[in-house]
């Protein structure tokens, strides 16, 4: 075992599996996807730490435990086809394209756009598709999807994102003030949609049309 994969186990242990992290197929995304290398070579050995790290352009990589919950409260089965809302690092880009048939993820930024195609393409994965554009408006051409993925604070739920989820389906976001918010799960199902209240958390802002203004 190399030092990193030694790492990545503790991570595993005490961070979730301490915690309620119980999905067996998060938690062996959580032990496969090799979470240094989305970081800056600097940072690789805090890159198992209980915390979000940044990755440049004022954006950061989110703590290890939040990537876990999220994909845990999407309640996968694997053969969905979700989008993703602020690739970042790429980082849960992949612990989703671990689990399930197809992952769409959208940045604003092209940098980390281009960083996290180059990335993950490095490592292998073929079931990703990146698109730069304002996640806010989702990605209309591949619609609808089975499960939405924010991972950017935003104020209201993007009306285009509850359009193109799937009916039934399932959509968690951060959402609230600008320094805090709620992490919620949308259920879209028939007529109704349905929220509920995961935990308080903290990101950076999804900024656009359908979120914060610049
Ligand atoms: N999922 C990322 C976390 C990235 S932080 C990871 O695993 O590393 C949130 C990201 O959302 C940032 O990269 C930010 O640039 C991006 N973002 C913010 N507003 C956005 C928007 N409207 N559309 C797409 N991406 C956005």
């Amino acid at each position: 075992m190399n030092e990193y994969t030694n790492l990545r186990e503790q991570m595993v242990a005490t961070q979730l599996e301490g915690r309620d992290i119980a999905n067996h197929k998060v938690l062996q995304a959580m032990r496969t996807v090799p979470r240094h290398r989305f970081v800056d070579r600097s940072l690789w050995s805090q890159a198992y730490d209980d915390r979000p790290l940044p990755i440049g352009q004022g954006q950061t990589i989110s703590q290890p435990y939040m990537v876990a919950l999220m994909t845990q409260c999407l309640q996968l089965s694997g053969d969905e086809r979700v989008l993703e809302i602020g690739t970042g690092s790429g980082y849960q880009a992949a612990i989703l394209a671990e689990i399930v048939r197809e992952v769409f993820t959208v940045e604003r930024i092209p940098e980390l756009s281009q960083q996290a195609s180059t990335l993950l393409e490095d490592l292998d994965y073929r079931n990703i598709r990146f698109e730069v554009a304002d996640g806010t408006l989702g990605w209309e051409k591949f619609s609808p999807y089975g499960r939405i993925l924010v991972t950017a604070g935003a104020p209201d739920i993007p009306t285009s994102l509850l359009q193109q989820l799937n009916d039934p389906g399932k959509m968690a976001i951060p959402m609230g003030g600008a320094y805090y918010q709620d992490l919620m799960v949308i259920k879209k199902e028939g007529k109704k949609v349905k929220k509920r209240h995961v935990c308080g958390c903290t990101f950076v802002h999804l900024v656009g049309e359908q979120g914060w203004k610049q």
